[in-house]
């Protein structure tokens, strides 16, 4: 099964996705984490987009397409895999499509975890994430056993630098500019599922389960 999380940034798509990812044994594919991963081993891509994302704009969409494109190639996803954080503008989903359609594939379900732009700022202040394996956590939704320690790895949990304030609203912005028109173009596929976000991470992942 192939599927895309949609929805804003910090309305819950990771802990969604993670969630599902044992139920459906696929792979999870986070465009987010995979820059991060490269922005910390200081890799010429890291290099390439770390002030890109620290201001929290879009890294150049064929970029992205190409490294998904690459991504979803490799043999642990034939069964299937999940997509966090792409496409997030209609070229990459254009182009998305093409690539899939080249080999008779094509995306099964499209799910949006809809979340108002006021929670979404509350939320992401107290969002933590762990730099060593990229797991994250919230003070309040989803907390750490021990305060401020990854529960994975023990890693000293962070606030990631695109999770500040300023560069929230500004991710805001960008979402509601470049990606929530990609609603409109699944839909019209017919392959949009809208979930409530606001609730409980548990009753989330419930409905989510139901789609499937
Ligand atoms: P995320 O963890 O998904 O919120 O992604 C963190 C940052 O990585 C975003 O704010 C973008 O700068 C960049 N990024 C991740 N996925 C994409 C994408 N599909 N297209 C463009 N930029 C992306």
């Amino acid at each position: 099964m192939k599927i895309i999380f949609l929805g804003a940034p910090g309305a819950g798509k990771g802990t969604q996705a993670e969630m599902i990812r044992g139920k459906l044994g696929i792979p999870i594919i986070s465009t987010g984490d995979i820059f991060r991963q490269n922005i910390k081993n200081r890799t010429p891509l890291g290099e390439k987009v770390k002030a890109i994302i620290d201001s929290g704009e879009l890294v150049p969409d064929s970029l992205v397409t190409e490294l998904v494109s690459d991504r979803i190639s490799r043999e642990d996803c034939a069964g299937g895999y999940i997509l966090d954080g792409f496409p997030r503008t209609i070229p990459q989903a254009e182009e998305f499509d093409r690539i899939l359609a080249e080999k008779g594939d094509a995306i099964d379900l499209v799910i949006d975890v809809e979340v108002p732009d006021e929670a979404i700022v509350s939320r992401m202040g107290g969002r933590r994430t762990c730099p060593v394996c990229g797991e994250s956590f919230h003070v309040v939704y989803k907390a750490p056993r021990k305060e401020n320690i990854c529960d994975r790895c023990g890693g000293p949990l962070t606030i990631r630098d695109d999770d500040k304030e300023e560069v929230v609203k500004n991710r805001l912005v960008v979402y509601h500019k470049n990606t929530q028109p990609l609603i409109s173009y699944y839909e019209e596929k017919g392959k949009l599922r809208r979930v409530d976000g606001t609730r409980d991470i548990g009753e989330v992942h419930e409905e989510i389960v139901g789609l499937l």
